[in-house]
């Protein structure tokens, strides 16, 4: 259970992620003595560390010449967080009220009529989770072949026959990217219509390399250690078939950790979170960075610059307002 921490605290940091624990080392290193809520492990796609902990070889960080597992990027980024005094709390926060000073932020049973925490400023880094099929194998074999990143992955499929699933923008853009590497590309999407743009479906459909599977559904990822095929069901007639694949890149949707925030923050029709000036949101003293106010870059070092610019807007804030406001 959760002790209530009845001290003001400089800052709470929400997530753990690239986002997340920049900004702790940031904060750290100004002597804000942050507080990094990390969350804690619900489900396979939501946990501490956030989404590179479920990626094998990251190889587009800078720095890593030779590349570098997820895990342990995660790993060090924590570790050098708690270097310069973090304090890291392994829980997951359950409520939180932003509508007076100190914020009040709840861990564990959001009844209690005490908050666990107060803090005169936050970071909201609570990213966002790539929308997964739900299918046998898929959880299995992620990192093995399945991967929700073509910018991150698609360069370990070099010549090899690759899926995309989705008939979004972004499985087009996934699918454009993964023909430079892939010997073929095949997207598959569950309706006979693509819901991309447009102009994204034309590149698709003039891209030699991409073929498209309509009214096709995937019911099953098959691998032993590896992705390689996948089981496929046709929308309209039911009949089953078998594409082999070494790689299967899901780009079915993103959505926003920001459920907590709901009515207290400003976010955009997908619900993430609206900044302007950097990181600041529409509550003075609350900031936001990384994936849950990306939807567009959602790159880890681009996660992890956004940490970088909460901290110092965060250090600015506190430099502004009186002493024990
Ligand atoms: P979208 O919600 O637009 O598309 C999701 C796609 O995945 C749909 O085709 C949907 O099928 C399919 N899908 C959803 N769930 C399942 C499932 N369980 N099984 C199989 N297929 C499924 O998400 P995107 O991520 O593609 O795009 C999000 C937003 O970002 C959009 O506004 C898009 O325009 C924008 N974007 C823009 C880009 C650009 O301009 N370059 C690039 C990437 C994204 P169905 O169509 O049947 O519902």
């Amino acid at each position: 259970m959760p002790n209530t921490d009845t001290s003001v605290r400089e800052v709470i940091i929400i997530g753990s992620g690239p986002a997340g624990l920049t900004a702790a080392i940031y904060c750290a290193r100004a002597d804000l003595r942050p507080l990094v809520l990390e969350g804690e492990p619900s489900s396979t796609t939501d946990q501490p560390g956030g989404q590179l902990m479920l990626t094998t070889d990251i190889e587009n960080f800078p720095g890593f010449v030779d590349g570098i597992m997820g895990p342990e990027l995660m790993a060090n980024f924590r570790a050098q967080a708690q270097r310069f005094g973090a304090e890291i709390e392994t829980v997951k926060v359950s409520k939180i009220d932003l509508s007076s000073r100190p914020f009040r932020i709840w861990v564990g049973d959001p009844s209690a009529d005490e908050p666990s925490h107060l803090a005169k400023s936050v970071i909201v880094a609570t990213g966002a989770q790539s929308l997964m099929l739900g299918v046998p194998g898929e959880m299995e074999l992620l990192g093995h072949g399945v991967s929700t990143c073509a910018t991150c992955d698609g360069f370990f499929f070099r010549n090899q026959p690759i899926a995309v699933i989705g008939g979004g923008d972004s499985a087009i853009e996934e699918a454009m990217f993964l023909s430079k590497f892939g010997s073929s590309v095949t997207l598959i999407h569950r309706r006979g219509e693509l819901r991309a743009s447009k102009i994204m479906q034309e590149r698709a459909r003039s891209n030699e390399k991409i073929n498209f599977r309509w009214n096709s559904e995937v019911t099953r990822i098959i691998g032993e250690t590896k992705v390689t095929e996948l089981a496929l069901r046709d929308t309209l007639t039911g009949e089953e078939s078998v594409l082999a694949v070494d790689g299967c890149f899901i780009a079915i949707g993103h959505s926003p950790n920001t459920g907590l925030f709901k009515g207290q923050l400003d976010m955009d029709e997908a619900g993430y979170l609206t900044t302007h000036e950097g990181s600041h949101t529409n509550i003075e003293g609350v900031f936001a960075c990384g994936d849950v106010q990306d939807s567009l870059y959602r790159q880890a070092i681009t996660a992890a610059g956004s940490g970088c610019m909460a901290a110092i807007d965060v250090e600015h804030f506190l430099e502004d307002i009186p002493e024990h406001s």
